[in-house]
């Protein structure tokens, strides 16, 4: 078992810097929690503060119920990996591997025992008498990984692990990484700036920034139902459009207003907006490139939602295109077919999937519906 929980969690730096606030978090045994956010988000710090790297200044840390603020790194039983994997460079793949042990005093046939396994879940049993320097991106991050699994951490903690690798084997590493998760059923926390990363690994996603969770939930709930424009915005690509509306009711209709445009809400969103209050007020409407579809090409036909807009850029991308388009000085992006003749500069028209569609407070910026 390896639960943690953080509570009420703050890290300021000697600077006065506060880069983490009030982190409140469970994360429960075998999860895969991925902390995600911008560059200074503070996500790094989150992860050296559970590592025992990074003094916590104010709040809780709790590993298997144990109250662990002031216990040494070597006995919280984690196991960091690196962005830059810290591999002894003079040390061949096996005395790497080997090195944790060794300290521990195990037994040399214990060691052997246990490097080779670790060697061959990770498929590099042939590289065991190479040189750090002799391995390429890819292999040097399967033997700090395995440097960590030999030693049977409770938690492991990984710090943007591929981001120097490249990307054909960034996607191949990602789905190893799930496969030993699977495999090590241990708890694994994530830290990425890399959206993708975080949708495709974790089990579980926290969202940060400027030192702030945004919003902890499972992948597809941070996608289908973001907490906040910031959220929104940042998970997902091609980003989430944003429109600036106001919202107004006319001839028994709700209505998204925005520039000359209109846009008509379906009922069951019309009726949540008038229940909340939100008839004159700003909102910013958030509708995903897939959910805007070129009007001869949509699945349904819906008159309210449909807009006029001209290709600004045309992106051919094999399976689809991504048209960005402009509507008077607004811009959006939809995804359409690739057999579609159209040419940057002509007008295309396009219907929104209102029904998928997000409203956020403008004010607050948090969801409305
Ligand atoms: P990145 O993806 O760039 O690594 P991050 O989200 O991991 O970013 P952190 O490394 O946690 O961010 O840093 C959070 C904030 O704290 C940043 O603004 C950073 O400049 C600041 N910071 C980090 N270390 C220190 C330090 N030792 N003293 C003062 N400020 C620091």
């Amino acid at each position: 078992m390896a639960g943690l929980t953080l509570k009420n969690i703050n890290k300021s730096y000697a600077n006065g810097f506060h880069a983490v606030k009030n982190l409140d978090l469970d994360i429960k045994d075998k999860e895969f929690v991925i902390l995600v956010g911008p560059s200074g988000c503070g996500k790094s710090t989150s992860l050296r503060m559970i590592a025992g790297l990074e003094e916590i200044s104010d709040g809780e840390l709790y590993i298997d119920d144990k109250l662990v603020n002031d216990i040494e790194p070597k006995d919280r039983d984690i196991a960091m990996v690196f962005q830059n994997y810290a591999l002894y460079p003079h040390m061949t793949v096996f005395d790497n591997m080997a090195f944790g042990l060794k300290l521990r005093k195990m037994s040399k046939d214990d060691i052997k025992e246990k490097v080779t396994e670790a060697a061959k879940i990770l498929n590099i049993e042939d590289l065991l008498n190479r040189k750090p320097k002799e391995l390429s991106g890819g292999q040097r991050q399967r033997v700090a990984l395995g440097r960590a699994i030999v030693r049977e951490p409770k938690v492991f903690l990984m710090d943007e692990p591929l981001s120097n690798l490249d990307a054909k084997l960034r996607v191949q590493m990602r789905s190893e990484l799930s496969k030993l998760h699977k495999r090590l059923q241990t708890t694994f926390i994530y830290v990425t700036h890399d959206q993708t990363e975080a949708m495709t690994m974790g089990t579980r996603i926290v969202v940060m920034k400027d030192g702030i969770v945004q919003q902890v939930a499972d992948p597809q709930t941070i996608y289908a139902s973001p907490a906040n424009i910031f959220v929104a915005g940042f998970m997902g690509s091609p980003q989430m459009n944003f429109i600036d509306c106001k919202i107004v009711e006319k001839e028994g209709q709700v209505l998204a207003v925005f520039a000359n445009n209109q846009i008509v809400l379906p009922s069951i969103k019309a009726n949540l907006l008038k229940s909340k209050g939100y008839i004159g007020k700003d909102v910013v409407l958030g509708i995903r490139p897939n959910n805007i579809y070129s009007t001869s090409e949509a699945p349904f036909s819906y008159e309210g939602s449909v807009l006029n807009a001209k290709i600004d850029v045309k992106e051919l991308l094999g399976a689809e295109t991504n048209l960005y388009l402009k509507i008077n000085e607004i811009d959006l992006t939809c995804i359409v077919k690739p057999n579609l003749a159209l040419q940057v500069g002509d007008t295309i028209d396009i219907t929104l999937d209102m029904n998928k569609c997000h409203i956020f407070d403008k004010a607050t910026e948090k969801v409305v519906l």
